[in-house]
């Protein structure tokens, strides 16, 4: 029993001449780590809306998006609850635009109100200018736009949308024109199911 009281005597002695291993946080701020993944953050200057953060964020709840097609203007709403996130970073390796949202070094999160961890963006819809039917985001079809490039100029929909026509009045429906495609819907903002029955059809 003597030598075993002997080592702890020698730890503890050990331990009121050595340095501090503990941090000074909170009197000193945190130095994370190199590749540290905290808080996702949205980049909304090159995040576009499409979703697919949603879709291959893998905890319930922490990503979701709701597509509010009777407000005015339509918009999609994109949700975030970092109180649900487990920090995989899927939604920052398949962004869409890869700059869209981040894993920030943000690791000290602690909320009284779980609803102060929610956060929501909106990002205004494109619908079809025939049938009504969502497109995607305005944002989106304008990313892809510049993501063609010239080629964009073989569809009349992105044409009207790189020059800034989205934000037009959509012509009225006129209840005296025949039904079915007409040679002027070619320049309207169309979904692809009218796109391609104009196509066909013409
Ligand atoms: S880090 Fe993972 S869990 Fe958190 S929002 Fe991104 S995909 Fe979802
Ligand atoms: S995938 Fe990227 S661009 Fe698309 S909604 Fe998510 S963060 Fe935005």
């Amino acid at each position: 029993m003597r030598w075993p009281k002997l080592r702890e005597l020698k730890e503890a002695v050990n331990a009121v001449v050595s340095p501090r291993f503990t941090t000074r946080f909170p009197a000193e701020p945190c130095v994370v780590p190199e590749r540290f993944r905290g808080k996702p953050e949205f980049d909304l200057d090159t995040c576009i809306g499409c979703g697919a953060c949603v879709n291959v964020c893998p905890a319930a709840s922490c990503l979701t998006m709701v597509d509010a097609l009777d407000a005015d203007p339509p918009v999609r709403r994109i949700t975030h609850r970092y109180d649900c996130c487990i920090f995989c970073g899927n939604c920052q390796d398949y962004c869409t635009t890869q700059t869209g949202i981040a894993l920030s070094d943000k690791w000290d999160l602690a909320v009284l109100n779980r609803g102060d961890t929610v956060e929501t963006h909106e990002y205004e819809l494109q619908m079809c200018e025939k049938c009504g039917a969502k497109i995607g985001t305005k944002k989106h079809i304008i990313w892809l736009c510049e993501k063609l490039g010239p080629l964009a100029y073989t569809n009349p929909s992105l044409l009207l949308a790189k020059s800034g026509e989205l934000t037009r009045t959509p012509p009225k429906p006129d209840s005296s024109a025949p039904s079915g495609p007409q040679a002027r819907d070619f320049m309207r903002i169309l979904c692809p199911k009218c796109k391609c029955e104009l196509n066909i059809k013409l």
